[in-house]
């Protein structure tokens, strides 16, 4: 299998540019712990790693995130990225015009099933962690150029809450949109879907 990192070399690191992720209070003591200063933060607005003066993340060098094994959530969950409505967690991918990591994703629904359980286990994580205010704060900021692929209901704690009709609609909602941007091949790996539907229940 293909390495994520030499994909994402590949197109230079695109979404560590202007990507100001957000950084809860538990990744920040991750980060100090693991020498990183807390001049390289910013807190301006909500707590996210400074941008260099070339509009990149402070951690991007040489091509490669430096924090890359205690790298933030969002960055974690990449290419898929979030929105919360009214307690649904929307989940995004980026279009493969501007991340080949997706394109990659959307050819190997293994890989992609994978990557979405991680995904929204960091998402969902991140979500408890924030306060109210900053996660409205980065509630705001637009992700252009990404597409909704699910839609997961969240109890009050950002947890998974689903019964039995909330996980058929999401379920429904993952196979519409699967089905709807993938090629049709993928079709045979239905069965696989209902089982990352499974895993996150
Ligand atoms: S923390 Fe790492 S992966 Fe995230 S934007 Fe910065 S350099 Fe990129």
């Amino acid at each position: 299998m293909i390495n994520f990192i030499q994909i994402c070399m590949g197109c230079g690191g695109k979404c560590c540019f202007n990507a100001n992720p957000p950084l809860s209070s538990r990744r920040i003591k991750i980060l100090l712990e693991n020498g990183v200063s807390v001049d390289k933060i910013d807190f301006n607005k909500y707590p996210h790693p400074k941008t260099r003066g070339d509009g990149y993340c402070i951690f991007f060098e040489n091509g490669k995130c430096t924090i890359h094994h205690i790298k933030p959530e969002t960055c974690v969950a990449g290419p898929f990225t979030f929105d919360l409505r009214n307690n649904i967690l929307e989940i995004y991918l980026k279009k493969d015009e501007i991340c080949p990591l997706a394109k990659y994703l959307r050819e190997n629904l293994e890989v992609y099933e994978k990557q979405f359980k991680l995904a929204v286990e960091n998402i969902t994580r991140l979500i408890e962690d924030l306060d109210s205010e900053v996660l409205a704060e980065i509630l705001k900021i637009d992700e252009p150029e990404t597409f909704k692929v699910a839609e997961i209901p969240l109890n009050p704690k950002g947890r998974f809450q689903l019964n039995f009709n909330q996980y058929l609609i999401m379920l429904l909602t993952v196979i519409t949109n699967m089905t709807m941007s993938l090629n049709l091949h993928c079709l045979h790996r239905f069965s696989s879907l209902i089982h990352t539907c499974s895993i996150l229940l």
